[in-house]
């Protein structure tokens, strides 16, 4: 068998390792993580800490501590380091060592053979640089190739497919867009632009802002030490990742520091609309450098057949959404950003070494996952029904993301909460999978706040949980094979599903409504008047169930009114009466209403 060779991405924030096993990339962990942090440190006793240990330290003992040194490869420049002075090809092979033990220690084998990712706008100085620094750390550099070229590797594999891509990648520090061609298995990166200065980091330092001016608010002038400083600085990214999944992010740090001898707790929320108007200004720099690199390879946005998006930043949504709003692009990142490229660099590693090797195995979900929702139309200055997706189709699974709606009047009791399958922004044009409602509600003005989360697990099947923001107040439903292209069949036994969960839940008062869309007849217009009668029958047998599990209990005299009600509801429907049929369902659900308070 021929010697191994490791695939690198050696980043300015964070660097992995990842090798082919059974044909695909696998990235290999040091402890719990794949990821090893690019920080490289000396402690108070003298000890070289590298990854997590130094990151730590670095907020407290930044004289001691190293980072982003991928920045200074090839300037000639040196670092300090605990009084000492380094090259950064010094500090990039401790890191490299780092990484060639961390494999060393998992394939149970000596390695010495690298494939490295550098940055497409490297120049040769830089990449000699690197080159160098492998060296130093004890391994062989094969190859050096572009993480542009190596993010196309992990998507495209044996790379025949005529094709032209973007690889969009926004990191913890920099940022860079490349054009790539793919054909015959020669993958090429035709232009690229991007800004070294540009990244994750950016974005924590507008939230550290908004939180110190916060504090400022709240307890005039402030003399931070530097701990206090380094937990706001981590509860700024930990809550710059929550707000890529969640509506709202609260920052929470006790005893953060005392003014007037009095101890200070900082607890602030922070929405995803104030953080993204925060950090707009960034995507939209990043979104003219994606023009400036079409400009340079002289295409237009509709040349580019796919879109990759690397780099743990590119999770934020704001990105995505303006590759949709402004370029009608919509991206893949089916691969863990943070992983793309090192999985790529393996795949090259891989090919070299004369192995079969193919793209990485990901379980992604085929559908998107939507819920209705109001939207008000500036061109007919109305509101119209749209699907606002909540978990998107290629998603890698499992997957769970929250988003906020709103109520529409005053003292709004209830929402109901409808969950599509399809690509449509209009409802009736995807599969309703399951509705509820949520009932209770406090009597708020408009605007009462209830996020909607779906948590799509490995297994297919959904979790949809609404809840009122205020209160806490929730309600809950699961659905099986979620990810199944469902038929008329299934969406039948679906129904039966859900109307069993309406009767036996007894927190609220569901009323077991919901549609089923049969998607061979989805582009027969059913009529207003036909669609009425429909969800009024389904009402009346969520309702007739309901009646029959409380006729056990009942005293005889209200047995008697049940069975009466549930005849005349039955009766009306046969005669398609939908007068009596109103009349008889209100009744029955008073009646209802009654025993069961
Ligand atoms: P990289 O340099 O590619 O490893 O990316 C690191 C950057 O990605 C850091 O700034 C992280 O805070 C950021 N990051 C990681 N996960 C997320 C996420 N879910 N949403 C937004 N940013 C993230």
């Amino acid at each position: 068998m021929n010697e191994i060779i490791i695939g690198i991405d050696l980043g300015t924030t964070n660097s992995e390792v990842a090798v082919i096993q059974d044909a695909h990339p696998v990235l290999l962990k040091n402890q719990d993580s794949v990821i090893l942090p690019s920080y490289v440190g000396v402690d108070e006793d003298g000890d070289l800490l590298v990854g997590v240990a130094a990151r730590n330290q670095y907020a407290v003992y930044p004289e001691r501590t190293v980072k982003s040194v991928k920045r200074l490869m090839g300037s000639g420049e040196q670092v300090k380091m605990a009084g000492k002075e380094y090259s950064p090809q010094e500090i990039s092979a401790i890191i490299l060592k780092s990484l060639k033990e961390i494999a060393e220690k998992q394939l149970k084998q000596k390695v010495g053979k690298a494939v490295i990712t550098v940055p497409a706008y490297f120049s040769d100085v830089q990449r000699q640089a690197t080159r160098e620094a492998g060296e130093i750390a004890g391994l062989e550099v094969v190859k050096m190739i572009n993480e542009p070229t190596a993010a196309a590797l992990a998507y495209e594999g044996d790379a025949h497919l005529g094709k032209t891509i973007m690889v969009y990648d926004l990191g913890g520090g920099t940022f860079d867009v490349s054009v790539v061609g793919i054909e015959n298995g020669v993958i090429e990166v035709i232009a690229s632009h991007g800004n070294n200065h540009l990244g994750g980091d950016d974005f924590d330092r507008k939230i550290v802002e908004h939180i110190l001016e916060y504090l400022q608010e709240e307890h005039g002038e402030l003399s931070l030490s530097p701990e206090a400083k380094a937990r706001i600085e981590r509860a700024a990214e930990q809550a710059k990742i929550t707000l890529s999944n969640n509506p709202f992010a609260t920052v929470k740090e006790e005893y953060l520091f005392e003014k007037n001898g009095v101890p200070v707790h900082l607890d602030v929320e922070i929405s995803r609309d104030e953080y993204e108007d925060m950090i707009r200004p960034f995507i939209e720099e990043s979104m003219e450098a994606v023009h400036i690199a079409l400009k340079g390879a002289s295409l237009t946005a509709s040349d580019i057949e796919e879109v990759l998006l690397v780099g743990g930043s590119s999770r934020t949504p704001l990105v995505q959404q303006y590759f949709e709003e402004e370029l009608g692009l919509i991206p893949h990142c089916e691969i863990d950003p943070d992983l793309c490229v090192a999985a790529g660099a393996a795949v090259q590693a891989g090919m070299i070494n004369g192995e079969e090797v193919s793209t990485v195995l990901v379980d992604i979900t085929p559908y998107t996952f939507s819920t209705a929702s109001l939207q008000f139309n500036m061109q007919t200055m109305s509101y119209d029904v749209v699907c606002v997706p909540l978990i998107k189709k290629n998603s890698p699974i499992p997957v769970k993301k929250s988003d906020v709606f709103y109520t529409m009047h005053d003292n709004q009791k209830k929402v109901k909460v409808e969950v599509y399958q399809g690509e449509s922004t209009v409802p009736n044009e995807n599969i309703l999978i399951g509705e509820f409602m949520i009932t209770g509600l406090s009597n708020k003005p408009a605007g009462n706040e209830i996020i909607d989360t779906f948590e799509l697990d490995k297994d297919g099947i959904l979790h949809v949980t609404a809840i009122e923001k205020c209160t806490g107040k929730s309600k809950k439903i699961e659905i099986d094979n979620a990810m199944a292209k469902l038929d008329k069949e299934d969406m039948d036994k679906a129904r039966d599903k859900i109307g069993e969960l309406f009767n036996t839940s007894s927190d609220c008062d569901i009323d077991g409504e919901y549609t089923v869309v049969d998607e061979e007849n989805e582009n027969e217009e059913e009529t207003a008047e036909q669609q009425k009668q429909s969800e009024e029958a389904v009402k009346a047998e969520a309702l007739i169930k309901k009646a029959e599990t409380l006729m056990d209990d009942a005293e005889s005299e209200d047995q008697e009114e049940l069975v009466e009600l549930v005849e005349a509801i039955r009766d009306a429907l046969k005669a398609a009466d939908g007068t009596r049929l109103d009349e008889s369902m209100h009744e029955l659900n008073e009646i209802i209403f009654y025993l069961e308070s």
